[in-house]
């Protein structure tokens, strides 16, 4: 009997043992990639002594202390760190404990913000989400996530909040090809707007490129500056949900700096301490948070692992480590490398039907057909038979489904360790070719 819940009870599970770098090792000290960083965590790859080091010392000193009570210097340098990497006037940060927390954090500081700069008659409380969109798997940021397959069982227990189409290129959710669309995604921010009623909101959330349902989703390039404008248009703040896609992922200190974007507040998490201890952030821009300074005094919300001293000096850390060894130039550098070395992989497989993303995120669809795009049959598991056979060649990546038409889709993310060498990278690369040629002689059969 096992005391330990899993996630799932039928599923196989590797049993780890050690890391090292990008590699995995299980328990018959067979090797693996971690081709997807965990899930877009392990940003530094494993066991990297400088970060565990800082961390032991920071347990010598003093491991807790409630925030209600104390402020530590350790998480002041933690914030000032992130706030480096962050887009200009986006300087304060308030860590707590993973993706979920930081996204509630942002929707109900949204509120707050309207709430005290407007007074208790404001109607502005509603948050609008997209579509094959994930945020967290709290009710709140469930509510204003779009991923089906994990809202199906819990919708009842929350308030459905507005939704728009994410950005899906290979896949136009309004039917147009991108050379003519002018954008369409975009500006169906503004119709929700309006339909609804600017009064009633508060913020709108995205990730910059959708990550854990379909896969690296990038938008056009126009998409993010007009629905900045947007948003400014119609006092509605923009909420960048940069859990996967923050600190340094995609090649930038945070995915929105590719369209020289800035949000008012961004979520992050995985990357920010890159697994070496549960920890997320909300970062709010200077505007926001001297309304709240001003008026009520205080957020009114918190946990007990907010400011978390340990926390924060694995953020120090990990900070620093990027710095030092220049490992989100690494990312700029190598990104191109990494997605053209897929699509060349691609162009022979026949299931391969999308392969996009930036820097060291890059998303691959499993299709039945590649002329038509037609998806493999509900029930098939494609990304799931992709995936055992990627562990098979010896390496790691990180399935999901979206929806395509109404029925879940099989994709899956390629996003290694930031500090992934070119050489690695080829390694990485020949894996993927061995274990999607035999997912596609399976699939195909
Ligand atoms: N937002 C995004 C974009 C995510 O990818 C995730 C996790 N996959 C979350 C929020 C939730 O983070 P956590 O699992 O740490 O609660």
């Amino acid at each position: 009997m096992n005391h330990a819940f899993p996630r799932n009870f039928k599923s196989e599970y590797l049993k780890a043992e050690k890391g090292a770098g990008i590699y995995i090792f299980d328990a018959d000290g067979k090797e693996y990639i971690d081709g997807c960083s965990g899930a877009l965590v392990s940003n530094l790859g494993h066991c990297v002594d400088e970060v565990i080091e800082a961390v032991n010392q920071q347990y010598k000193k003093l491991e807790f202390g409630h925030p209600s009570r104390w402020s530590f210097p350790i998480v002041e340098e933690a914030a000032a760190a992130v706030a480096e990497i962050a887009p200009k006037g986006l300087d304060t940060v308030w860590f707590v404990s993973g993706g979920s927390e930081a996204v509630e954090s942002a929707l109900k500081l949204a509120r707050q913000y309207f709430y005290d700069r407007d007074g208790i008659y404001t109607s502005k409380s509603l948050t609008i989400g997209r579509w094959n969109s994930f945020h967290g798997n709290t009710l709140g940021t469930m509510a204003v996530g779009g991923a089906m397959s994990r809202r199906r069982i819990f919708s009842p227990l929350f308030k459905e909040s507005p939704k728009i189409e994410a950005t899906y290129c290979y896949r136009c959710p309004f039917g147009l090809k991108q050379e003519s669309c002018n954008t369409r995604c975009a500006y169906r921010l503004e119709e929700e707007i309006r339909r609804v009623g600017p009064q009633y909101i508060s913020s709108f959330i995205a990730e910059p490129i959708v990550g854990s349902t379909v896969g690296a989703l990038v938008p056009p390039d126009e998409y993010w500056p007009i629905v900045r404008d947007i948003c400014t248009k119609y006092d509605v703040l923009l909420i960048a949900d940069e859990v996967m896609t923050g600190c340094g992922r995609t090649g930038k200190g945070f995915a929105v700096d590719n369209w020289n974007v800035v949000p008012d507040i961004i979520a992050t998490a995985k990357g920010l301490a890159a697994g070496y201890v549960p920890t997320g952030g909300m970062i709010a821009s200077t505007s926001i948070v001297d309304t709240i300074r001003n008026t009520s005094g205080g957020f009114m919300h918190g946990h007990t692992y907010n400011s978390n001293p340990i926390a924060a000096a694995a953020v120090v850390a990990v900070m620093r480590y990027m710095k030092e060894h220049k490992v989100i130039e690494n990312v700029a550098r190598n990104g191109e490398y990494l997605i053209s070395g897929v699509r060349k992989i691609a162009a022979e497989n026949p299931i391969i039907g999308d392969v996009r993303g930036k820097g060291f995120m890059c998303g691959v669809e499993i299709v039945k057909d590649k002329d038509t795009k037609a998806p493999f049959e509900k029930g098939v598991g494609a990304a799931g038979v992709a995936t055992k056979e990627c562990i098979n060649a010896g390496l790691i990546i990180y399935p999901s489904g979206g929806m395509i038409d109404g029925v879940e889709g099989d994709n899956f993310l390629l996003a290694p360790p930031l500090v992934t060498t070119k050489e690695e990278i080829d390694l990485i690369l020949e894996r993927l070719s061995k274990g999607m040629s035999a997912a596609s002689k399976k699939l195909l059969k």
